[in-house]
């Protein structure tokens, strides 16, 4: 067995004059759960779209995309036969119930009669769909819908799962919800690649990731390696900057990095009496502490967040 589900090398993406993605390299291994998290625009889905056949790369210059032996633009047959994908839009047959939307694709797959119920049934209850089967997708929660798309995506017991953005738009229990069904999948040897803008959900959920930007990777790593080597343990946001004159002496000092590009000013350092003496000299309501994150990482790598527009 090949030590890597996915290698991609050196590919690139344009649209017209857009480089969607601009010269990506990234290796995810067997069984692991790996993230592209970047914002809007930053090139995920279109990365994602060339990993499962939906977009052919540029082929100049010409990289590689291997997913499990295959290239994706030359075999796609293959390649859909090893991946589950769940889209970031809900194309769920709105006429049909959940259980004929999940009978419909079995069909794709080939599975029909016991096998394809048996395989239904199984991927419901999992899910926690199975008192919901005869429900119309109308009737469903934005919560439900994703788990029948993530169930769909599993019928054909692959090897790989492609989710991109999975919890967008979803409220924070149920994203909380839909995390605990993917560490199952983990758990159960599927390999995932995740794509999302929440830094937190990458946090939680991946392994090994790359932040991307513009098309581009701007970091990679495993996340709480990369905070550890690269960002404060601590961070006080001062979302208020009235009271700022009271701190300025403190701005200079070696024990904190200031961040004093954005509306909200970041103050990083790893003593936190220091954070706390600062903090001290506001008013309540002005600042909040909080430990490092990815998002942090980001703004020091690119200098904009996350959810800044591209
Ligand atoms: P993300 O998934 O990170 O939000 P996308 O891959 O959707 O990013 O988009 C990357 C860039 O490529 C954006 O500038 C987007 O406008 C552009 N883009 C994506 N798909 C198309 C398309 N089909 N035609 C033209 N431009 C596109």
């Amino acid at each position: 067995m090949q030590p890597f589900a996915i290698s991609v090398q050196n590919v690139h993406k344009s649209y017209g004059k857009t480089r969607a993605v601009n010269g990506l390299s990234f290796v995810v291994r067997q069984a692991e759960c790996f993230g592209l998290l970047g914002p809007n625009g930053a090139g995920k889905t279109t990365m994602m779209a060339m990993m499962y056949g939906k977009a052919e790369r540029d082929a100049s210059p010409a990289g590689v995309i291997d997913v499990l032996g295959f290239d994706p633009q030359y075999n796609p047959l293959n390649v859909r036969h090893l991946l589950g994908v769940v889209p970031q839009d809900d194309n769920l047959d709105g006429e049909l119930n959940v259980y004929q939307n999940l009978s419909l694709f079995a069909k794709f797959y080939g599975l029909s009669g016991n096998a394809a119920k048996a395989a239904i049934e199984r991927l419901l209850e999992t899910m926690e769909l199975t008192d919901k089967k005869r429900s119309k997708i109308r009737e469903l929660s934005g919560g439900m819908r994703r788990r029948l798309i993530i169930a769909r995506a599993l019928l054909n017991d692959p090897k790989i799962l492609i989710l991109d953005e999975p919890t967008t738009g979803l409220d924070p229990q149920v994203r909380h919800m839909i995390w605990d069904t993917l560490r199952l999948m983990k758990k159960n040897g599927i390999t995932m690649l995740l794509s999302t803008h929440y830094m937190e959900e990458a946090f939680q959920l991946c392994d090994n990731l790359i932040i991307m930007h513009k098309g581009e990777k701007v970091i990679e790593g495993r996340p709480r390696e990369l905070l550890d080597q690269s960002i404060e343990k601590y961070v006080l946001d001062i979302v208020n900057k009235e009271h700022e004159d009271r701190i300025k002496g403190y701005l200079d000092s070696p024990l904190i990095r200031a961040d004093l590009s954005k509306e909200t000013l970041h103050i990083y350092s790893n003593h936190i009496d220091t954070l706390n003496e600062i903090a001290a000299r506001l008013e309540p309501g002005d600042y909040f502490l909080r430990a490092g994150n990815l998002e942090d990482l980001f703004i020091k790598a690119t200098g904009r967040a996350l959810d800044d527009p591209a």
